[in-house]
């Protein structure tokens, strides 16, 4: 048996339990090694019966009148009593007919399970129970609880695990020995061994440490080696015009802030360097990171480069394409500005290509159509990309190839994303932060309303419709496949027959043709309608001055930073905004909504749900499953730090990536998935 072989050769893995594997990732056994547990219950205390208190218990104790019985509704019920030297105790199992023919009378179990009160009994309830002449697995010891699939139980993997853990210790040492040293890392092998059999838990701790330094590591290596690739590689170079500068600046109608001056000023640095820009600007919504977008781009027109301005949506692309114009207007560069839409015909289109590719087109504002093989630029030097995370790097990759030249790269996001994240997934690109936003903003009114409270809150909002605001309802689901959650459709229906018969509510969703969707934001924009009933579409960037209520139905089923990203979608104009979040019952608000009446602050609300929902809630809508850390915690910001900075001590020690087989294998991969250049 070797770890590259099929889980098919563990003893008791049989092809049913292979399929059953295979849903969870697994295939070889080494990718079963790697199955690391989700979280751990410590039963690892044995107590004399006499000793035992409610919560999890582990007893050693001989089995006594095990007893089956069916009660109402089909419910079955195993009944025993466990007694050692000191004391009887009760145990139960629901619905596990098995049990009873499945213990031998008079011989010694570990029973480990929750002691509680069960029909007025103390009792031990659905207790794992294993002979203790077997080596224990899911008793008498720091149970891992692993992720499950259906027919899979977690008790069934750690017997898969124990039955193949002997190959753990061949497993081969990834890290240089002189990391382990000064960090005092334990050996990989080690590690591993103690995530599926912890001896202790400051034992388990080291372990985790070690594993999730090596994550960060790996992750941090790829970005800066895929960092000092780029900066190998020459790009144009478009030196700082303090001219076209100040005229833009002049027929701005308000005056920058001064995040976004200096944001300005290290994209100028950037260009005027032979190296490749590769920055990532972070601004909570309403920052203003489209002046600097704008601002960035003229410079490069300026001096005969051209520009892609890609937006996630083809409504984003639209009205950015209008700002951009309108900014651009003073300077005589707005008849240079183009856009490129999926929707457009084919002759629009090519009329577009002729013109980029004759250098008419300084910039091409568009979604990912702007990337496509067909478009060819006469001297692309600035790519800029608005919510980045929303391309893949596939897209990125093309980019790039297509230039013949190596563009500089300008990414800006809301999602605000946590330090830590930041750092370590995107170690590769040069940060610039936007942390303050345009004086004078009023900050939006932000409400939980309990479901049962809806007609006062419409009552409020009437108020505003009535005076010429509008408003968005946003709501989870498109149409009403799962009853448990809001459809646009189902409260669509509602709000135009119940509670707001005399208003003209439209209806948006992502399943409407680009061309629908651009006439039905339009047509808000237009007045046409008093409420705009849609999903998250309206999410990224589209702005309407003019709407002042946001009302979000089902608010939990959204993450912080998204729910403040729609948030974000009222109060752009001089008008209070107010925000409604709806709960889906009424129980008391979580914690986690209850920060967002508090907190404006993206940045903050974003390092809060990190901490509360993990990284994994913020990775759902970054898209990076590739980068699959099992182990860190992105909040801890020691282990990262010094995982950093240890990878700069790779590079700076001039190591050879190649002497090591595994590192380099992971560190190729994941330089593919970061590779953002
Ligand atoms: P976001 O960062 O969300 O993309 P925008 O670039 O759309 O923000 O800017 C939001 C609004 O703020 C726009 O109407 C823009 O004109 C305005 N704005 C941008 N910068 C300033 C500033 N320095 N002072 C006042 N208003 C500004
Ligand atoms: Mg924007």
């Amino acid at each position: 048996m070797t770890g590259s072989d099929s889980v098919l050769s563990i003893k008791g893995v049989g092809p049913e339990v292979a399929k059953k594997l295979r849903i969870l990732g697994i295939t070889t056994i080494s990718e079963l090694l790697l199955h690391y547990p989700r979280r751990y219950e410590d039963y690892s205390n044995v107590s004399p019966i006499q000793n035992i208190k409610p919560g999890q218990v582990t007893i050693k104790a001989v089995i006594k009148q095990i007893k089956g019985r069916y009660v109402r509704r089909g419910m079955h019920i195993t009944e025993a009593v466990a007694s050692d030297d000191t004391s009887s105790v009760r145990v139960i199992w629901f619905n596990q007919p098995y049990r009873e023919n499945a213990m031998r009378p008079g011989q010694e179990y570990f029973i480990s399970g929750e002691l509680g009160l069960s029909h007025q009994r103390m009792s031990i309830t659905n207790p794992a129970v294993e002979l203790v002449s077997d080596f224990p697995v899911s008793t008498a010891r720091i149970v891992p609880v692993y992720r499950e699939t259906k027919g899979l139980k977690s008790a069934q993997i750690r017997k898969y695990i124990k039955a193949c853990s002997r190959l753990i210790n061949g497993q081969a040492e990834t890290l240089p020995s002189w990391i382990l040293a000064s960090h005092a890392l334990m050996s990989r092998s080690d590690a591993m061994f103690s995530m599926h059999f912890p001896e202790s838990l400051p034992s388990l701790e080291m372990a985790k440490k070690r594993l999730g330094f090596e994550e960060v590591f790996e992750l941090s290596l790829a970005a800066l080696l895929n960092k000092y690739e780029l900066l190998q590689e020459e790009s144009v170079v478009i030196p700082f015009d303090v001219k076209i500068a100040q005229d833009f600046v002049k027929h701005l109608p308000f005056t920058l802030t001064d995040a976004q001056k200096q944001v300005i000023w290290q994209i100028y640095n950037d260009l005027a360097k032979s190296q490749p820009m590769n920055r990532l600007v972070e601004g909570d919504v309403g920052s203003g990171k489209t002046v600097v977008a704008a601002m960035s781009a003229v410079m490069a027109m300026q001096q005969g480069f051209q520009v892609a301005y890609m937006a996630p949506t083809a409504l984003l692309a639209r009205q950015h394409a209008d700002t951009l114009k309108k900014l651009l207007t003073p300077l005589d560069f707005d008849s240079k500005v183009g856009e490129l839409r999926g929707s457009m015909k084919t002759p629009e289109k090519k009329i577009v290509y002729d013109k980029l590719e004759n250098g008419e087109l300084g910039l091409i504002v568009g979604t990912h159509a702007v990337i496509q093989d067909k478009v060819r630029m006469k001297r692309l030097g600035l790519v800029i990309i608005d919510e980045q995370h929303r391309f893949g790097v596939e897209q990125r990759k093309r980019l790039q190839a297509k230039a013949g030249i190596m563009p500089h790269v300008l990414t800006m996001t809301a999602t605000p994303i946590p330090r830590t994240l930041a750092l370590t997934l995107y170690g590769e690109l040069d940060i610039s932060v936007i942390n303050t936003k345009p004086a004078g903003r009023l900050l939006i009114k932000t409400e939980l309303v309990s479901p049962n409270s809806k007609q006062q809150m419409y009552d409020k909002v009437d108020k505003e419709l009535e005076a010429g605001r509008q408003m968005f309802v946003v709501c989870p689901l498109i149409t009403d496949e799962d009853p448990s959650k809001r459809s646009v459709e189902a409260v669509h229906t509602e709000l135009s027959r119940k509670y707001f018969k005399n208003r003209h509510v439209g209806l948006l969703h992502g399943k409407l043709s680009s061309a629908e969707k651009d006439q039905i934001m339009a047509d808000f924009i237009e007045k046409k309608y008093d409420i705009l009933v849609s999903t998250t579409v309206i999410e990224v960037g589209v702005d309407v001055p003019n709407a002042t209520v946001m009302i979000i139905e089902d608010a939990e089923r959204f993450g912080l930073a998204q729910l403040h990203q729609l948030r974000g979608r009222v109060g752009r104009s001089e008008h209070q905004g107010y925000c409604y979040l709806i709960l889906s019952d009424s129980k008391p608000a979580s914690r986690r909504l209850r920060a967002l009446e508090q907190s404006h602050d993206g940045f903050k609300l974003a390092e809060l749900d990190l901490e509360l929902r993990g990284p994994g809630a913020i990775y759902g809508t970054m898209q990076h499953g590739e980068l699959d850390l099992r182990v860190a915690k992105l909040t801890d910001v020691k282990l990262i730090s010094q995982a950093r900075s240890a990878a700069q001590q790779f590079i700076d020690n001039k190591e050879n990536l190649i002497q090591y087989n595994h590192l380099y294998n992971k560190v190729q991969k994941l330089r593919a998935v970061t590779n953002v250049s």
